[in-house]
């Protein structure tokens, strides 16, 4: 007689392997006919629909497949949000090669050090950046090809260069998809590297596939097939935050903005293409919020918007919240999580029941953790800290979409729980929200503690007259560093270091008081539109006005 374990073989259920072309393809079978809608250099508009991208990606994997690029080699991208991109996106992972997103704000010497470290073999890229990428070629001898993603007339007049019309127009659509199998790599994204070179994050199809369901889900994004989604965070930013992945998965009508990301031209944007959710920077989001205040305009079919990347303001979850009935999903994560780690959305029951302010002072938080995703804060040796909303320490995740590795790097770089290190600090508190205090290397160690810069810069910022504030830690001869504050005034504004200190007063600790305000024409952004800290240390600090 068999033992009754005997049939517990895994083969019960269908080995579907989850590679990103399957998003794509489902797309095209069941949302066939609903629209890509891509705004275009010359500001006209271009419409597609999820069954064309599918089968021009499909066209691309055969250009790909007959010019001998083996499943695993690396295809840079460089270009803003269009369906051309998208397709690009399918037409390289879906063949098994790896799509590595380039950032075109990077400076020229780590664009050049990224592809020559990922040695990309192709180089597909908008037109606009032909200038740049003439610059980059000579340095960069893996690359043999670039494609441009336009028809022959408007090919820039680079030398050996190819149209992507051209090359696909009737190529075949046969060609096989996800043969590499879910562990493969799909798509290859350098962090911006403030200190040092950039690192490369290696995603496989498996962690890029659960990356846009755990998004997907309800109280994540939660995208749905009425949905019309505009895509304004970059797809070179963290893979625009799984937007192409979610939207396809979902078949939601898709609206990409191309480099046109000014007040006026998302406005337009958002209101004829009926968009119902959209996600970018705090700083694109302010840029319209200015627009439609100035200009007196209201917005009548957004529901949501994802916003992260850096801290959410209040100011702009009152302007989206009171200005425009729009709900503010305030998200925090970076490259190495894919990116998506914390959101702040729909809450809590417990946390539904208070107050209007009090639900704010939540939404303002980064935000808690989906299923997928697990998180824990931690003091400088590893040992766990209480989620009490207080205790503030390291914030370390694990996850089937956060990162094991490095590219080409041979240390793991998990603790002994196989946790990842983010680099933020933050508490947690007891509803599960996490908030992030600071940066581990732009926390101000004042007099022994932990000044948090974040949380003044929030109160700053919330001056009438501040467009943007930073605070960083000055060396101090007793208390080893203290805060300045260093504030961009709106267009037109005037005010003293004293309006400010007067403003912080009562909002934050006595002891976090900057020593010094001071005013500059411009913040220093990083190439993913982040502050620059390390600049503005370097550049302001000696300058700073020392408070009496
Ligand atoms: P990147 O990998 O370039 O996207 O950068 C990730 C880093 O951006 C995180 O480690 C955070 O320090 C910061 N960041 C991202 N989202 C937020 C947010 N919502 N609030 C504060 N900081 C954020």
């Amino acid at each position: 007689m068999t033992d009754q374990n005997d049939d517990l073989l895994g083969d019960h259920m269908q080995a579907w392997s989850m590679t990103v072309d399957r998003f794509i393809t489902h797309a095209a079978r069941w949302n066939g006919q609903h629209e890509l809608v891509s705004r275009q250099a010359d500001g006209s508009i271009a419409r597609s629909t999820w069954e064309a991208t599918a089968r021009r990606a499909r066209q691309l994997s055969s250009v790909l497949a007959e010019a001998g690029i083996r499943p695993g080699d690396r295809i840079a991208t460089m270009a803003m949000n269009s369906a051309r991109h998208v397709e690009a996106w399918y037409g390289i992972m879906g063949y098994g090669a790896v799509c590595h997103t380039l950032n075109p704000r990077l400076f020229e010497e780590q664009l050049v050090y990224i592809i020559n470290h990922a040695a990309d073999r192709w180089l597909v890229a908008d037109p606009q950046f032909a200038p740049l990428i003439e610059k980059l070629r000579p340095r960069c001898p893996t690359l043999e090809r670039v494609v441009y993603l336009c028809g022959p007339a408007g090919l820039p007049a680079a030398a050996g260069a190819a149209d992507y019309e051209s090359l696909i127009e009737g190529r075949p659509v046969d060609v096989p998809w996800g043969t590499v199998g879910e562990h493969a790599p799909a798509a290859l994204c350098y962090t911006s590297g403030t200190t040092g070179h950039p690192k490369g994050v290696l995603y496989s199809h498996r962690s890029q596939v659960l990356h846009a369901l755990i998004c997907a889900q309800r109280d994540t994004m939660g995208m749905s097939v009425t949905d019309s989604v505009l895509a304004v965070v970059p797809m070179f930013h963290a893979n625009a935050w799984a937007l192409p992945f979610t939207a396809a998965a979902t078949g939601a009508k898709f609206v990409l903005p191309g480099a046109r990301l000014d007040g006026a031209s998302l406005y337009e944007l958002l209101e004829t293409e009926g968009v119902t959710l959209s996600a970018a920077v705090p700083t694109v989001w302010q840029g319209l919020l200015d627009y439609l205040t100035t200009n007196g305009l209201r917005l009548k079919t957004l529901r949501r918007v994802i916003i992260g990347g850096s801290a959410v303001t209040e100011g702009l979850i009152r302007g989206f919240r009171d200005g425009h009935g729009v709900e503010v999903l305030h998200a925090w994560g970076m490259t190495e999580m894919s990116p998506i780690g914390t959101i702040s959305g729909a809450p809590p029951p417990a946390v539904g029941a208070m107050d209007d302010d009090t639900r704010l002072a939540f939404n303002l938080k980064q935000g808690r953790t989906p299923f997928g995703i697990d998180m824990k804060i931690t003091d400088d040796d590893g040992v766990r800290l209480a989620q009490d909303g207080v205790a503030q320490g390291h914030v370390r995740v694990q996850g089937p979409a956060i990162i094991a590795r490095y590219f080409r790097e041979a240390e793991q770089v998990l603790d002994a729980e196989g946790y990842f290190d983010t680099g933020d600090i933050a508490t947690i508190d007891p509803h599960g929200y996490m908030q992030i205090t600071d940066r581990a290397k732009d926390v101000i160690k004042s007099g022994g503690e932990w000044i948090s810069s974040v949380e003044i810069e929030n109160v700053a910022a919330s001056h009438p007259k501040a467009l943007m504030a930073a605070v960083i830690g000055v060396p101090h001869p007793r208390w080893r560093e203290r805060p300045h504050l260093i504030v961009q005034l709106r267009p037109g504004q005037q005010a003293t270091p004293a309006e400010f200190l007067d403003w912080l007063d009562g909002k934050i600790a006595k002891w976090w008081m900057p020593d010094g305000v001071l005013f500059v024409d411009e913040m220093p952004l990083g190439a993913t539109g982040k502050l620059d800290k390390k600049v503005l240390r370097a550049r302001y600090a000696e300058a700073a006005t020392v408070r009496d």
